[in-house]
């Protein structure tokens, strides 16, 4: 066997290892699986642990300061590693970081051998050719025989249109694309055929899917369509804009029993001066009574919002009418995430901002609110029957998995006492434990 200076096997004779590290959200996941995909139709070896990989191909979130903290650790990491060090092994810095940044990073990042931004993603295979040579044939990758995911995010367009006054996403991912509908049934097919029970619709803004395509095609629509085409699969839509909320979509979510009644609606703030400092519409009147027409149309609806706390201007009359709109209106599922100032953006150089211990303190006592209504309303689903869709097991044997109203990663879990992984199994909510649930199979 050959060794390198690192003392570690050298690559050569077979693919190169490829590892890819993902940062962030959702979106990133998705982005990080159609690189791999691509590298792995060209002959490399995709690798889960990045010791023995020869290129660590770290896909970063940068949509806030925090985020880039963590993808900087997760690069300096890599950089640690003994393969790298040694000059064995690259590292390759890939998706908002090096968008949001540009050549500064270069500079600054000596650790990264190259910069692939989101939007040059497609040539994740002639930047990893450069740094560890070509690769030819059919190469394993270490999850070629595990079984897929249940649930698969696919992504239905990229971008965003909107520039919220304190969102970098506009700044880094570009004007909002829509996907064509055969690109979207491929990716949910092929998922399916991976192993996916559920389908996880996302982008910046799904509600505005079909905009900018020919034709009259809109979310409810693309839907409806993926739903027919895909009868024993679970359909969810995250991430639609209060605008985007239809009709059309909330039809197809009372009428198509595999659309799953859920809608995650980010309202941000309900004070209407904040929202048009926030370069959004709505207010706290305007929002209740689109909450109480989609609970008109589908009754059995679960709702998620994100808040912001502790905007710029935002006042302590302010931050109690967010508190009492939360304890008042009925969503589910409440995120909070406290305001950060982020260079670039318009809210940047607003007045009045609030001090960082200002802003974490709303926050948490916006969470506490949230968990006090919000697990009153998860616990009144005890006696309920619904399916859940099985996941996994616990370390322990604890079988778990997800009814409709649990959206993956976010919204906690249902513990049952039978099925396999996969299978949607019949149950009754038996008990609750603030957000998870635990249902008793039929
Ligand atoms: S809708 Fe607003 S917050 Fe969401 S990605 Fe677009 S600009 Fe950012």
């Amino acid at each position: 066997m050959e060794f390198t200076a690192s003392g570690a096997p050298a690559a050569t004779g077979c693919a190169p290892r490829i590892c890819l590290v993902t940062m962030g959200c959702a979106k990133n996941e998705v982005d990080s699986a159609a690189m791999a995909r691509r590298l792995a139709a060209a002959g490399y070896r995709i690798v889960e642990a990045p010791d023995g990989a020869d290129v660590i191909v770290v896909n970063t979130c940068s949509f806030i300061q925090a985020a880039t903290e963590e993808s900087l650790e997760a690069i300096f990491e890599a950089a640690s590693l003994p393969r790298v060090a040694a000059g064995d092994a690259s590292i390759v810095v890939a998706g908002c970081m090096p968008a949001r940044y540009g050549d500064d990073l270069a500079d600054e990042l000596v650790e990264a051998r190259a910069f692939v931004p989101c939007s040059k993603e497609d040539d994740i295979v002639e930047v990893v050719a450069s740094l560890a040579g070509p690769a030819s044939g059919d190469a394993p990758s270490d999850a070629a025989d595990a079984a897929g995911p249940v649930f698969s995010y696919v992504k239905i367009s990229d971008g965003c249109d909107r520039f919220c006054s304190y969102c970098t996403i506009p700044l880094i991912r570009g004007r909002y694309r829509s996907f064509g509908y055969e690109d979207i049934r491929a990716d949910a097919a092929r998922a399916v055929e991976e192993g996916a029970r559920e389908i996880v619709l996302i982008a910046q803004d799904t509600g505005r899917w079909g905009q900018d395509l020919p034709g009259n095609r809109d979310l409810a629509w693309l839907v409806d369509q993926l739903a027919v085409e895909l009868p024993d699969t679970w359909l969810r839509v995250m991430y639609v804009q209060p605008e985007g909320v239809t009709d059309a979509l909330l039809a197809v979510m009372a009428q198509r029993e595999n659309v799953c009644s859920y809608l995650d609606i980010p309202l941000q703030h309900v004070s209407a001066r904040l929202l048009r400092a926030m370069n959004r519409a709505g207010s706290a009147e305007k929002f209740a009574a689109l909450i109480d027409h989609i609970r008109a149309l589908v009754p059995d609806v679960t709702l998620r919002t994100t808040l912001i706390a502790g905007f710029p201007g935002e006042t302590e009359d302010d931050f109690e009418a967010l508190c009492d709109f939360v304890a008042e209106a009925p969503f589910d599922y409440v995120g909070v995430f406290p305001y950060s100032r982020e260079e670039g953006t318009k809210a940047f150089d607003l007045p009045d901002q609030l001090d960082e211990d200002e802003k974490l303190e709303r926050a948490q006592v916006l969470r506490d609110v949230a968990d006090t209504v919000c697990g009153a309303r998860v616990a009144a689903r005890i006696g309920r029957a619904m399916p859940v869709l099985v996941e996994g097991a616990e370390e322990d044997g604890q079988l778990y998995g997800r009814a409709q109203c649990q959206a993956p990663e976010v919204d906690g879990v249902t513990y049952v006492d039978g099925g396999n992984p996969g299978e949607v199994v019949q149950t009754v909510i038996a008990d609750t434990l603030l957000y998870e649930m635990e249902g008793e199979c039929r």
